[in-house]
């Protein structure tokens, strides 16, 4: 599209987190007039560590917000898996890390740092915190929202990055999050609870390929005086409710045969801080869009976390999403454009995050996705 016709294009993106963010920033760099609406009066992020990947990290390079970012984060070479006693099954380097003679080394951030730096890169005005979306209609070629302030907008094009339960997905579709029987157990530590095993930058899984349990150990040694740990653990469970409530005993239990010092961490957890989540994903959908609407990140394409490619995800939808919008003639095409672009990479990194790992899998390859997946 023109520059002309961009600049007079009224984008409203619905929710803040990491996709509705980086589409706030993309969209505001190609001269749309956007706006963010999130629910929350601030950022409510929960303490855990993610990711960015080599392409995450390119795309913020090319917003130019790549300063802001790296100022939180701790450049990782590569990810190892090891089993539950330690003893290392793989380890490879990021795909793609270098590229063009220069590294994008994957970054490890604080979901919250993260949030909050993408907000800071956002201009003047662009963020509206405390608008929930209540009623959306889709009149064609534009789209009305209410907020549950009682205001009322109209745009030319709305982004639904509103994650998981998605309002705006509902438009078409009664999709709901599927539950994996799993959970998540997180909470962030200062290293010196770590028993000596944060030594570097990179990215460790433990896997108990017995009980099919992991720990994920995800250094963030730029935070606090002896650095931090993002200490996640996973493991099958029955109980599907969105926010468990396990004790620290039981996952003591399930987590009864890996390494000692993994065992003294959990037992070390403050429990109260622990946030626990029952492990969704959304099946593939068909509809990402109509000629005025479109879905990114998680209210597209919510995958379970065990390829850590969910906000990575989220991320690189807005840059395609912004691109698209610059190289197609008109909105219905470029939504289109970016619905053909974004849906067969994403689906497939779905479909291989529900396989989750087993001692095969992790034995063959840090990266199963990296056959089928050029980024
Ligand atoms: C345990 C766990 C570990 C994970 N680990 C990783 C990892 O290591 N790497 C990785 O890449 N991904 C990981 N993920 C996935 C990642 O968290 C998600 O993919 C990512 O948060 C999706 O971002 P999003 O912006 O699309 O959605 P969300 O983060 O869900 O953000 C949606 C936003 O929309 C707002 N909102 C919702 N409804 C409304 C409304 N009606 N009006 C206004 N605002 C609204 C919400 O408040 C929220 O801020 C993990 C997920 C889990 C559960």
């Amino acid at each position: 599209m023109k520059k002309e016709d961009i600049q007079n294009l009224k984008i409203g993106v619905i929710g803040g987190g990491f996709a509705g963010s980086t589409a706030g920033l993309a969209l505001s760099r190609i001269g749309a007039d956007v706006k963010v609406y999130e629910q929350a009066p601030k950022s409510g992020e929960v303490g855990a560590g993610i990711g960015l990947r080599p392409a995450t990290v390119k795309l913020f390079k090319k917003l130019g917000v790549f300063e802001a970012i790296e100022k939180v984060t701790s450049p990782s070479d590569y990810f190892e898996i090891l089993d539950a006693k330690g003893n290392v099954l793989n380890r490879e380097v990021w795909p793609h890390l270098e590229e063009g003679g220069e590294k994008h080394n994957t970054r490890m951030i604080h979901r919250r740092d993260f949030v909050d730096a993408l907000h800071s890169q956002l201009p003047e005005g662009v963020l509206q915190l405390g608008h929930r979306a209540e009623e959306i209609t889709d009149n064609g070629d534009s789209v009305t929202v209410k907020f549950t302030d009682g205001t009322e907008e109209t745009f030319d094009v709305l982004v639904g990055a509103d994650g998981i339960k998605s309002k705006v997905r509902a438009l078409w579709s009664d999709s709901q999050p599927v539950p994996a029987y799993a959970h998540a157990y997180r909470a962030v530590i200062d290293g010196s609870l770590g028993e000596g095993l944060l030594i570097d930058d990179n990215l460790r899984m433990y896997l108990d390929t017995e009980t099919g349990g992991m720990i994920y150990f995800l250094p963030l040694r730029h935070r606090g005086e002896n650095g931090q740990i993002s200490f996640d653990i996973t493991f099958p469970h029955p109980d599907t409710t969105w926010n468990p409530n396990v004790s620290q005993e039981e996952v003591l239990e399930m987590c009864r045969n890996f390494d000692e010092r993994l065992l003294k961490i959990i037992a070390k957890l403050d429990w109260a801080t622990v946030n626990q989540r029952a492990a969704a994903d959304l099946d593939p959908q068909e509809q990402w869009n109509t000629d005025a609407v479109v879905l990114i990140g998680d209210a597209a394409h919510a995958m379970l976390h065990h390829q850590g490619q969910g906000a990575n995800s989220a991320v690189l939808d807005a840059g395609v999403l912004a691109d698209c919008l610059v190289s197609e003639d008109s909105v219905p095409a470029a939504l289109n454009k970016y619905t053909e672009l974004r849906k067969e990479p994403v689906q497939e990194l779905q479909r291989i995050s529900r396989e989750s790992w087993d001692a095969e899998s992790a034995g063959k390859t840090a990266f199963p996705e990296k056959e089928k997946i050029d980024y």
